[in-house]
């Protein structure tokens, strides 16, 4: 008798989570194929901060150590004063960090990381990867999922994972919340070649210049070859675009009250792109029966905590052993994930928000008292602070309850 043939898993979406998901899959044998909409598989150009629970996950996925590879590992996080051009904190992120952590601190180029999750997805042979390919909806029954690209094309699958962004069509059906909120913030994001940047800001650290709603952020990556700039304006901007280009002018414009040595940093920028940021409010439910989402699709965030990555391959690496925990019910491995997962995406993204409100875009007498709050603290402060977030045996905990 002919054994009945099993249908793949489906990912809508082939950006860091839908990648991160098919390799968290493949790697307790389940068959995947991930659908992308665009041409090629590939990321923007621009870095990325991967805290200590990105590393966790990249292990748990398998490529802990081509990740920490690709990475610049920074000495510090620093926070300056881009009104009083003053330094306000520096966390430390070397060998006492790693060590309470089990993880670094690292910076890297999006593109070497997407690079390094597609390599590793071909090398498993269980993942379909298909460009040019549009996922409009899906419908499912008893058996299965199908579904069913812009194009008219139908497939099938035994489960259907969305991973399709802040826009996701998935989402559509499953929570159907309408459109992201637009936060009026501006990012405008820019690579510069090392040698453009000031010689007494080349650190090794991710920096961090917050001032009256406003902030900047720079630091290394490739090796040290380039610098990534990310300037960022609370303009009330209200159309939500993402990777414009835009003039120099324009970003120069919007930045008239810091101080000369963090404006500088803006002038050896080029190429400048625009996204307007947008985030959602955490829901609790991201299934339905067969589907589930996973990173931005179910948990947009802000990106002042530096997480939103980060949650989505922790959701990848959670995903993955929960269809191990439930295999022979797919149904009820997507409820634990999902379970396991909203209350702390949840907790990232209202923490974003109010991070970004009371540390990066702070003015007068709120600034002072943030200037005041953080410089009170010691490294373990900071340290014990971030364990929930950064601590291996959060993310343990997460998966193995
Ligand atoms: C300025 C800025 C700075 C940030 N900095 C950090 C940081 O330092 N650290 C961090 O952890 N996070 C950061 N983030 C957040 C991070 O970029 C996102 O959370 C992360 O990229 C989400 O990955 P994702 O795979 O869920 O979604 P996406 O990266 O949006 O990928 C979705 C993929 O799905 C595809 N797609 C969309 N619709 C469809 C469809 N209908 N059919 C098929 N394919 C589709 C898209 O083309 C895309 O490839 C930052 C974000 C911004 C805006």
């Amino acid at each position: 008798m002919m054994g009945r043939k099993v249908l793949p898993i489906v990912i809508a979406g082939g950006g860091l989570g839908g990648l991160a998901a098919a390799l968290g899959l493949a790697r307790k044998g389940r068959q995947t194929v991930v659908l992308e909409q665009a041409p090629q598989f590939a990321e923007i150009g621009a870095g990325i901060q991967l805290a200590p629970n990105a590393f966790h996950a990249f292990d748990t996925l398998g490529i802990g150590e081509v990740a920490r590879r690709v990475a610049v590992l920074v000495d510090e996080l620093v926070l300056m004063d881009a009104v009083a051009g003053e330094r306000i904190i520096g966390i430390p992120v070397g060998e006492a960090f790693r060590n309470r952590f089990g993880n670094p601190y690292a910076v890297v180029h999006r593109a070497d990381l997407h690079e390094a999750l597609v390599e590793a997805c071909r090398a498993t042979g269980l993942v379909g990867l298909r460009v040019r390919a549009r996922v409009d909806r899906y419908e499912q029954d008893a058996n299965g999922v199908t579904v069913i690209l812009q194009s008219g094309e139908h497939l099938s699958g035994c489960a259907l994972i969305g991973a399709d962004g802040l826009r996701s069509h998935i989402r559509r059906q499953v929570v159907g919340d309408g459109e992201p909120i637009v936060s009026g913030h501006t990012s405008f994001r820019s690579l510069i070649p090392t040698e453009r940047m000031p010689p007494d800001l080349r650190w090794n650290a991710a920096t961090l210049w917050a001032g009256p709603k406003c902030h900047l952020v720079h630091y290394p990556l490739k090796g040290g070859k380039v610098f990534n700039l990310v300037v960022t304006a609370h303009n009330n901007a209200q159309e939500a675009v993402a990777g414009v280009p835009v003039a120099k002018e324009q970003v120069h414009s919007s930045f008239p009250h810091i101080c000369p040595r963090a404006r500088q940093i803006i002038e050896h920028g080029q190429n400048w792109r625009r996204w307007v940021l947008c985030d959602r409010e955490p829901v609790s439910n991201w299934v339905d029966h067969r589907v589930a989402l996973l990173g931005d699709a179910a948990h947009p965030m802000l990106q002042y905590f530096a997480q939103g990555a980060c949650m989505a391959l922790e959701d990848a690496a959670c995903l993955g052993q929960a269809v191990e925990a439930h295999g022979h019910d797919l149904q009820q491995a997507l409820r634990m994930y999902n379970c396991l997962r909203a209350p702390r995406t949840g907790r990232v993204q209202i923490s974003s928000r109010l991070i970004g409100e009371l540390i990066y875009h702070a003015s007068d007498a709120k600034a002072e008292v943030r200037n005041a709050a953080l410089r009170a603290n010691s490294a373990d402060d900071f340290y014990d602070g971030l364990e929930w977030l950064y601590g291996r045996a959060s993310q343990q905990a997460t998966v193995s309850r």
